[in-house]
């Protein structure tokens, strides 16, 4: 198959073309899109964001995904992902290609306000999902805070995604990677290659935690500016992880409500992958 080729005649083109629409990328607008109501209405069960909260708290809370290090694989300017697995892992590092995303992590990390989007219903609804009181939400937000040891550059188009020094030789004991290699990729063929290439930030045996989108072709980035996205489905997401080197564990499939079509996007479903590195 095309994926197993190194340099596909083109792919370097591809890949070009989708770091270029990221230059216009607008963290507020994306937030305001995606983390706001209807999308993530905490009082509502078929909203899309309780439905991935529900998924990682699951996952993490499982037993078998465990060590020291957590990655989360273009965490662009959101949190939500690693607000269960910061209470399994001493050390979470935050990764997005681009430095107006990591701008806006930074802001949330030192606190000092002028943070796009307020995470405090996202930290109180985890803490429920835990059996906290809400109002626990102040001491994962410290906990996040303190585990948190830094965000940095990531490309997943590379073989080696992250600088050399920004992992221990053994590799990550986890990735959670969410909406990001379909959505960073020309085609199947380079999700594929993502897909390998972020593994090989992993130890043998360690997790992989995927949220991503089914069905899209393109969504909102901010105002007009229109990213392309592969659109996948389930047989796909599940020949590409096989292909890349991970044995499935758990897929599982939200499917939107009609109201959650608010026009930033064309997503139909959105899938929730559990699976380890051979
Ligand atoms: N993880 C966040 C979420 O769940 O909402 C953000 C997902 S957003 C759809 C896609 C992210 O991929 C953006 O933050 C973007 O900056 C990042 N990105 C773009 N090109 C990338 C690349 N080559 N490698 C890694 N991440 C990339």
């Amino acid at each position: 198959p095309e994926s197993h080729v190194r340099s596909p005649l083109g792919a370097e083109n591809g890949v070009a073309a989708m770091a270029a629409c990221y230059q216009r990328f607008d963290p507020a607008a994306y937030l305001q899109y995606n983390y706001t109501p209807p999308r993530a209405d905490f009082e509502r069960k078929d909203s899309i964001v309780p439905w991935k909260l529900a998924c990682l708290h699951r996952a993490f809370t499982e037993g078998d995904v465990s060590g020291e290090l957590l990655v989360d694989i273009g965490s662009g300017p959101t949190l939500y992902q690693v607000l269960s697995g910061c209470e399994v892992f001493n050390k979470v590092l935050l990764t997005d290609f681009l430095e107006v995303n990591r701008q806006e992590l930074r802001g949330w990390l030192q606190d000092e306000g002028g943070c796009s989007l307020d995470w405090t219903p996202f930290l109180q609804h985890v803490c429920k999902l835990e059996g906290r009181r809400p109002s626990a939400w102040t001491e994962k937000a410290a906990k996040l805070r303190q585990v948190i040891m830094d965000i940095v550059h990531i490309d997943v188009h590379c073989p080696q995604p992250l600088a050399l020094d920004a992992l221990p030789s053994a590799g990550a004991d986890c990735l959670v990677s969410c909406f990001c290699l379909e959505s960073v990729s020309p085609d199947l063929a380079a999700f594929t290659r993502a897909l390998g290439n972020i593994g090989r930030l992993l130890r043998p045996g360690g997790h992989l935690l995927l949220i991503g989108a089914l069905g899209e072709s393109y969504y909102f980035g901010g105002p007009g500016v229109k990213i392309p996205v592969v659109p996948l489905n389930e047989a796909q997401v599940c020949a590409s992880l096989k292909e890349s080197g991970y044995t499935l564990i758990r897929l599982e499939v939200y499917t939107l409500p009609q109201d959650m079509r608010v026009g930033v996007d064309d997503v139909s479903g959105v899938f929730f992958v559990k699976a380890m590195k051979e």
